[in-house]
């Protein structure tokens, strides 16, 4: 495996793969990587000739105040995983490399960015949304893997490339959960060992709404009252939201009469843990309640 730091080495390496006709599978990271990230990273090296994994704590998306400097970093171990997965190549530029001196251009997806994770954290998606336009057009990657875990950031990678034609293939994987429901994230070594033990109750309340649902449950504060009923019994969890909403459009709903994603955000000691799922409501047939297959499922961004 290749450890590529310059942007123009790394650029020069995938141009001359594509002109051979080999495709480019690209998985972006922040590091400090684990199961997650290895199930993309796994269905990215069977999904591609070349793969390139990317490390890059990307200052632009930290908002004043947030986590940045207390930002988990493993590089050594990070490289180790890639190795073990067949990586072709860890590309892992520096800050002044990727935002030198002069650096000007940003890239904003107001529509997706206004609500939920961009309302808590203003500068945060136009941060994600200018390094990942940075990265396809260093990488130029044919497909490009991202998790559901941040279900709102994969919208908005999905917008944004079909925005500015950018030409990559967008695949999003499932989240990858600890035994309790935990999502995983880099984030969660810095819980406390009190803060491990109710960190799963927002994946708990999550499957709390899913199930009201499932009971034939329509109306969508019903069902948020629910989800929130789970955090509420727990004085280390705070609330950042809990929402019921449209999955194409991220509007909150008010019925839910066919599919839904649950999105939670919530605050545990100095840890940040978001999650989603998405959900069908039943449907009836001949007189009964029928419930529909809930593939993990995300969808394309709706139609303008
Ligand atoms: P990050 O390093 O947190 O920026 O994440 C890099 C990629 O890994 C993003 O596409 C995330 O959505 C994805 N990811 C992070 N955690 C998980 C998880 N638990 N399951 C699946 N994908 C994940």
């Amino acid at each position: 495996m290749r450890i590529i730091r310059s942007p123009a080495a790394m650029a020069a390496w995938s141009e001359g793969l594509r002109r051979e006709g080999v495709t480019i599978g690209f998985v972006p990271t922040m590091g400090a990587l684990h199961d997650g990230h290895r199930s993309l990273i796994r269905a990215a090296r069977l999904g591609s000739d070349a793969l390139v994994v990317s490390v890059f704590v990307n200052p632009t998306q930290f908002g004043p105040g947030e986590d940045l400097t207390r930002y988990p970093r493993s590089l050594a171990r990070d490289r180790a995983l890639c190795r073990r997965e067949r990586a072709d190549v860890c590309f892992e530029p520096t800050e002044t490399a990727m935002y030198p001196k002069g650096y000007q251009t940003v890239v904003t997806v107001p529509e997706i960015a206004r609500r939920w994770e961009g309302a808590v954290r203003p500068h945060h998606f136009q941060g994600v949304a200018t390094v990942v336009t940075k990265l396809f057009g260093i990488v130029r990657p044919h497909f490009a893997w991202f998790g559901q875990k941040d279900y709102q950031q994969a919208m908005l990678v999905r917008q944004l490339v079909k925005d500015l034609n950018l030409g990559v293939k967008i695949i999003v994987r499932p989240t990858v959960r600890e035994p309790d429901g935990l999502a995983m994230s880099s984030r969660n070594v810095r819980l406390s060992v009190e803060e491990r033990a109710v960190a799963a109750m927002l994946y708990t309340s999550l499957q709390e709404g899913r199930e009201a649902i499932r009971r034939g449950i329509t109306n969508a504060s019903a069902v948020q009252k629910a989800m929130a009923s789970v955090i509420e019994q727990e004085p280390l969890l705070t609330t950042d939201y809990l929402a019921v909403c449209d999955p194409r459009t991220l509007e909150p709903l008010t019925r839910i009469t066919s599919k839904a994603v649950l999105l939670g955000a919530v605050r545990v000691g100095s840890v940040r843990l978001i999650d989603n799922l998405v959900v069908s409501a039943p449907r009836k047939r001949r007189g009964k309640m029928v419930e529909r297959i809930s593939a993990t499922w995300l969808p394309s961004p709706a139609p303008r």
